[in-house]
């Protein structure tokens, strides 16, 4: 007897299929299961996903908008001076509280795996406390996957290296830098040369809030590229925002992108973000600030999206959505075509997946059981209506189940019940 059977759900490859599983892994998949279940969830006419996963999030700072204010300005900068602020004033307990609600929220849209940057700049490391807790209590349905980043910077804030090594030591996964808040170019390239050293002596994984700014000199993705190489850490390296590529010289990105595919980086815009904080200098023409998507994919780059904040000091909104991060990203990057819409939905399940490392990702046989019912009949959909998620199922058991986005009509001639969705 099967534990659950999810019966004829349409994949994002289109193809019509049940999914059995058993434990918490899946062990078939067939047009046609007919074992019995101890539960069975009909998804006949809806799509059935791998879970959403979002590879650049702070969960340190998230659901704390407001306090100690709001920003002002809008800016990237006034949102790290409020967090440095707030972060002394957070106690550890309520970040792993905030941090647990917005897992909750998480899991009710589908969402089962996250990476997180930890800031690592203040001596306490309440913040690292905190999210080691808050990664150990969801375990059992979310993988919170951690990033030691140094806000203030490697070498700008006092003991900024030895408090990322404190964190590394204490558990955090991934080694994190932000090379363009150092005090020189000069330095944020040693600290990148710094940075895959520590990850190579340590074998660990490599995020790097790269250029997250409007300055088309800043060049610092050239320098993670080339470390990249030169230490061997090929396939282990994420850039995330890379926002001056959007303003370098054609000339100069026809080089850079190349160095790019050769050390195997992948690259992690974060759209919502991304269009809300850059070009805050600019008058008219205003930039959008999101980097060189398509171009990057064409090239063979990994390129996946992030959602990077919710409702805190850079961002005041957000929902824990993917498909609202996806659904940004391909207009903001004018992914329109048929196959680029697909692909978005892609990047916040399977790419997402790949640059997170995680091992038995994805509907097949064998698997984690872990998946997503979507009230929308393919990923397209799923993204135009940012559909409502019917049940999610995390490690074999169902963690969640919401409604559908019907809405009763009433109006003469017409129909009662009006979904949005064009199969219906
Ligand atoms: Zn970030």
């Amino acid at each position: 007897m099967l534990d659950i059977l999810v019966k004829g759900g349409t994949l994002p490859d289109g193809s019509v299929q049940d999914i059995a599983i058993t434990g918490d892994r899946i062990v078939e998949i067939a047009p046609q299961i007919t074992a019995e279940a101890a539960e069975v969830i009909d998804a006949t006419g809806d799509l059935v996903s791998p879970p959403f996963v979002d590879p650049h999030f702070h969960m340190d700072a998230t659901l704390s908008y407001g306090t100690p204010r709001v920003n002002a300005s809008g800016t990237l900068l006034e949102g790290i001076d409020l967090w440095g602020e707030l972060r002394d004033l957070a106690t550890v307990e309520e970040m792993v509280e905030r941090g647990l609600k917005y897992c909750d929220w998480a899991v009710s849209m589908g969402l089962l795996a996250i990476r997180s940057h930890v800031d690592t700049t203040p001596n306490h490391l309440n913040t690292v406390t905190a999210m080691l807790e808050l990664r150990d209590k969801v375990k059992g349905y979310l993988d919170l996957q951690l990033v030691a980043f140094p806000q203030d910077g490697l070498y700008r804030a006092p003991n900024g290296r030895e408090n990322l090594l404190r964190a590394l030591d204490m558990g955090v996964d991934v080694v994190g830098g932000i090379p363009h808040f150092e005090r020189t170019m000069a330095d944020g390239a040693a600290s990148l040369t710094d940075l895959c050293q520590i990850a190579a002596d340590r074998g660990l994984m490599v995020d790097i809030h790269c250029d997250e700014t409007d300055d088309p000199l800043s060049r610092h993705i050239e320098t993670l590229a080339y470390e990249t190489t030169r230490l061997g850490l090929q396939g282990r390296v994420a850039g995330s925002h890379l926002t001056s590529m959007h303003s370098m010289d054609n000339y100069y990105v026809s080089k850079l992108l190349p160095l790019m595919a050769e050390a195997e980086i992948s690259a992690i815009p974060n759209p919502l973000i991304n269009i809300v904080l850059q070009g805050r200098h600019d008058t008219f023409p205003k930039r959008r600030g999101l980097t060189r998507v398509k171009e990057m994919q064409a090239m063979g780059i990994r390129v996946g999206w992030g959602q990077d904040c919710v409702l805190d000091p850079w961002y005041s909104l957000g929902t824990a959505d993917m498909l609202d991060v996806a659904f940004m990203g391909l207009h903001v990057a004018q992914m329109t075509h048929p196959d680029e819409m697909a692909r978005c939905f892609t990047m916040v399940t399977e790419t997402n997946a790949q640059i997170l490392g995680l091992q038995d990702y994805g509907l097949k046989v064998g698997a984690q059981a872990s998946l997503v019912v979507l009230d929308a009949g393919s990923p397209t959909e799923a993204l135009r209506l940012r559909a409502p998620r019917l049940a999610v199922i995390s490690k074999g058991r169902i963690v969640a189940r919401g409604a559908r986005g019907d809405a009763q009509l009433d109006l003469p001639g017409r129909p009662d019940v009006v979904a949005r969705r064009m199969d219906v």
